[in-house]
């Protein structure tokens, strides 16, 4: 699932080359992706692109007041392309791709959402307020906000009873942050994933602040300038403890592990977080009981 630092990526990529340039058609495939039928998407059909921005993981491109916002959701992507075909695209069970938006112009250029899988879950809204997306109007504070200062960080994380791995990547807390970035914030920040956010000292506190904006402005700056078809590659590039279970660790060369956590599992690293002991698997001792 790409998370802020692709996203803000695809952002930049897309600001680039929408800005400025007019909608010619906007072809839904997928109906199921489509969450919103007021203003219809082809109401974006003639506007002119304004502007592109993120929030959190949403992309939100603006064209003559009206707001075309996407979620890509855990398979869902943007590819970009070149001499589109003016007739329709043809909906079929094999296709992946769940909506088409071809600009004005000789190049016929412009992008597909696609989604890989069966689990639906890319999102696409045309809104007049981005503020009407639900999951946008319940974000939490954007990490990367200049004005999002260690004072914030630890407001939040005060009181707050669950372990950091759940808090990190609770959208409504931080925006942004999803399964594999909250691994290497904690990778970086030397903690447990199990650690209760509101036990963190004040030190630990300033250090997981640092951990996260270091993290995520490392792979803003990896992501920077390459295309939307280069940013899973280097997002897989760039993770130290993330999908690596059973790797060595690039700091203390410890064997990466994985544990269950909630819907899914997380990687982290014994030596460097966890005193050098492993996790108990909680789904699996609870099968054992
Ligand atoms: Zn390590």
């Amino acid at each position: 699932m790409p998370e802020l630092p692709e996203v803000e990526a695809l952002c930049a990529f897309l600001r680039e080359r929408l800005t400025g340039r007019v909608v010619a058609r906007v072809q839904p495939v997928a109906i199921s992706a489509l969450k919103t039928y007021d203003p219809p998407v082809t109401a974006l059909e003639g506007l002119t692109v304004g502007s592109v921005a993120r929030h959190g993981k949403f992309l939100d491109i603006e064209a003559g007041g009206l707001h075309l916002v996407i979620h890509l959701a855990r398979a869902g992507w943007l590819r970009w392309k070149v001499g589109l075909p003016a007739e329709p695209p043809h909906p079929s069970p094999k296709n992946p791709l769940a909506l088409r938006v071809r600009l004005a112009g000789e190049a016929a250029d412009g992008f597909d959402l696609t989604e890989a899988g069966t689990k639906k879950g890319l999102a696409v809204h045309v809104v007049r307020d981005p503020a009407e997306v639900p999951g946008v109007a319940r974000l939490g504070p954007d990490p990367l906000d200049p004005g999002f200062a260690l004072e914030s960080f630890a407001a939040l994380l005060s009181g707050e009873r669950r372990q950091l791995k759940g808090v990190l990547r609770d959208q409504t807390v931080l925006a942004g942050v999803g399964n594999a970035y909250s691994d290497e914030v904690l990778h970086a920040a030397r903690m447990s994933p199990f650690k209760l956010a509101s036990s963190l000292t004040e030190e630990e506190t300033a250090r997981l602040y640092a951990a996260l904006g270091d993290t995520l402005r490392d792979a803003v700056e990896r992501s920077r300038g390459l295309a939307a078809g280069e940013l899973k590659a280097e997002k897989k590039l760039g993770m130290r403890v993330h999908g690596r279970t059973g790797q060595p660790c690039p700091v203390c060369g410890d064997t990466v592990r994985e544990v269950s956590f909630a819907d899914s599992s997380l990687q982290y690293c014994p030596t460097c977080q966890t005193g050098g002991k492993p996790l108990a698997d909680r789904r699996l001792s609870r099968l054992l009981k």
